[in-house]
């Protein structure tokens, strides 16, 4: 089961943990929007809120006063396709023999399935069909026989796949990062406390500092009294396979990823897509907001050279940056509607075009991805309505050609539009005057990293994980991780 998400977990010397994991979450929301809830531990006892619906609605003030304890963890999960299920919300707690265990999941496992069979054939009881009930199990299983690390680090050689995760085993909160490195996770030291968050903004919005990013295969965990954090590496990974998707569209511009600022990152994306298919208009502008920091960073490249690379002359005013389209902010994402005509319908009310920006101009239309052709198609034929002489499209990301099976929603192949179309033919169908992507290769560039320690599998349609009837990319050379390693015993 696909799960996009968002975790979370607080260690704090001597305050309640649950209103700063609120405002956590709240940093969070753009990560998952189905569920949210919170696990807390007051030394003695579990105390759990989690319900379907945005953060500001699943808690109020009488539920926040009864999430007693300064450890706890939180989650904000993405409605997936078809399954709307509250046995899937999260924090998953249960209690065993040897204490209570929190989970926040953020990924999704290959082999939960396998996995899952072998412990309900040893008679473990399941309540859900997600991967995160499975690492439950499995770890609530290794405790009662060895201590935490070494149950943490069987669990992890155990399960394959991606998870950045956010655990709490009575009040001990812990944060683990697969091997690969797949989904963001971090570190911040808040005032008298810890945090371990998906993404560097929770910290921002706590007034916390982010120490760093958890590292592939790292288990960190946070102090009971909030005063630091001990680090065990216990799986080295071959090399990492961090998704290129969460600079590109997933994360916030102002989160801080694996050492990258992902606003910069997409104006680096931008600034390639000019360097590579630049094309001179009148005007350039962002569908918004996704496509915001890629046009700026494009505006910018344009202003210093033309579209074939010579110096702008002194009298060449360059292309000029506009907002052409205003963004209703109170409709939410497109792909929560169910049915194209839905989502069709929720392109227009989100997006209005203005109208003097427009009229009679060349305009260049800059957005991050494109994935079924519904945003492009549409904006491209609002445009050419208001008025726009023509309209080329330039994507900051390749084309997406297949599914993600690592923790985000990106449709079937079928309704992929570049799973089945060449660029000219996908240009024909969106309308646009003409369409240009960027290449893996130029994405690696301008997120300064290997190719081969991104996942990129929803560009190539090879993954860096062993998945059924899809091929890998593993045997590209990818060079081992470095890093301090502090080893639990076997
Ligand atoms: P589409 O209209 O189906 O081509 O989707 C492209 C638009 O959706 C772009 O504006 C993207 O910013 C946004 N987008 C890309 N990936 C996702 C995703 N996994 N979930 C929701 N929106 C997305």
């Amino acid at each position: 089961m696909t799960e996009k998400c968002g975790v979370v977990g607080i260690a704090f010397e001597d305050r309640n943990a649950a209103r700063p994991l609120y405002y956590g979450l709240y940093a969070l929301q753009h990560r998952g929007q189905e569920s949210a809830g919170i696990v807390t531990h007051d030394g003695f006892q579990q105390h759990s809120h989690v319900e379907m619906g945005l953060v500001g609605d699943v808690f109020d003030e009488d539920d926040l006063e009864s999430l007693n304890g300064s450890t706890g963890i939180g989650h904000v999960r993405y409605p997936t396709a078809g399954s709307v299920d509250s046995c899937c919300a999260q924090p998953f707690s249960v209690s065993f023999k040897s204490g209570s265990l929190g989970l926040s999941h953020n990924g999704n496992l290959v082999n939960a399935e396998e996995i899952r069979d072998e412990l309900a054939g040893l008679g473990h009881a399941f309540t859900s069909d997600g991967d995160t009930e499975v690492i439950a199990h499995d770890l609530a299983r290794n405790l009662l026989n060895e201590d935490l690390i070494r149950a943490v680090k069987r669990t992890m050689k155990r399960i394959h796949g991606s998870y950045s995760l956010t655990i709490m085993h009575d009040e001990t909160v812990m944060g683990v990062r697969d091997p690969q490195g797949n989904r963001p996770l971090c570190i911040g030291e808040l005032d008298n406390g810890y945090i371990i968050a998906s993404e560097s903004a929770a910290i921002d919005t706590l007034d916390g500092e982010l120490v760093r990013d958890v590292r592939p295969g790292e288990l960190v965990v946070l102090s009971e009294d909030g005063s630091g954090f001990d680090s065990y590496q216990l799986v080295e990974g071959e090399s990492t396979a961090h998704c290129f998707f969460e600079h590109v569209y997933f994360a916030r511009p102002d989160s801080r990823i694996d050492g990258k600022l992902v606003y910069e990152a997409r104006r680096n994306l931008g600034r390639k897509l000019w360097e590579e298919n630049g094309v001179e208009t009148d005007v350039v502008m962002p569908v918004p907001d996704s496509g915001r920091a890629f046009a700026s960073g494009y505006a910018d490249a344009a202003d210093e050279t033309t579209a074939t690379g010579e110096p702008r002359a002194e009298d060449d005013t360059g292309v000029e940056f506009a907002e052409g389209l205003m963004k209703n902010r109170y409709v939410g994402r497109t792909f929560i509607m169910p049915t194209q005509d839905e989502r069709e319908r929720a392109v227009r009310l989100k997006l209005n075009p203005i109208t003097s920006t427009v009229e009679g101009k060349t305009v260049t239309l800059i957005d991050d991805s494109i994935v079924r052709g519904t945003t492009s198609t549409q904006l491209v034929s609002l445009l050419k309505d208001c008025g726009a002489a023509e309209v080329h499209l330039r994507i900051g990301a390749p084309p997406i050609v297949a599914p993600c099976y690592m923790g985000i929603d990106m449709a079937t192949r079928e309704e992929l539009i570049a799973s089945d179309k060449t660029i000219p033919e996908i240009e024909d169908v969106i309308g646009a005057d003409s369409l240009a992507y960027l290449s893996p290769e130029s994405v690696a560039e301008a997120l300064g990293a290997l190719r081969s320690d991104l996942c990129m599998g929803c560009v190539t349609g090879e993954y860096p994980y062993d998945i059924e009837g899809e091929p890998t990319d593993r045997e590209v050379t990818r060079p081992a991780i470095g890093g301090q390693t502090i080893q639990a015993d076997d």
